[in-house]
């Protein structure tokens, strides 16, 4: 992860902005997935903004999936909101 910081940081800035774009991209793809690890959570967190959050959840209640990256159970609009 530190190299990968770095070698942003080299970047011009219209590729910066293109590589973090990447970044929160592979993270939301990461996290559309049924039951994602813990640690792949975390990993990719550091990326999202809560907007780019937003989508993950939206995009998993689209496609049927609890909203929240680590479960692996089914969308059910009775639970959104409740802890
Ligand atoms: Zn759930």
């Amino acid at each position: 992860m530190e190299d990968f910081k770095r070698s942003v940081a080299a970047l011009p800035a219209s590729l910066k902005t293109k590589a973090a774009a990447k970044r929160v991209l592979e993270a939301q793809l990461a996290l559309i997935e049924a039951g994602v690890p813990g640690g792949d959570l975390a990993r990719h967190a550091e990326f999202l903004s809560p907007a780019s959050y937003a989508e993950i959840t939206l995009e998993r209640n689209t496609l049927g999936l609890c909203g929240y990256p680590q479960c692996a159970g089914a969308y059910n609009p009775a639970t959104v909101g409740v802890r």
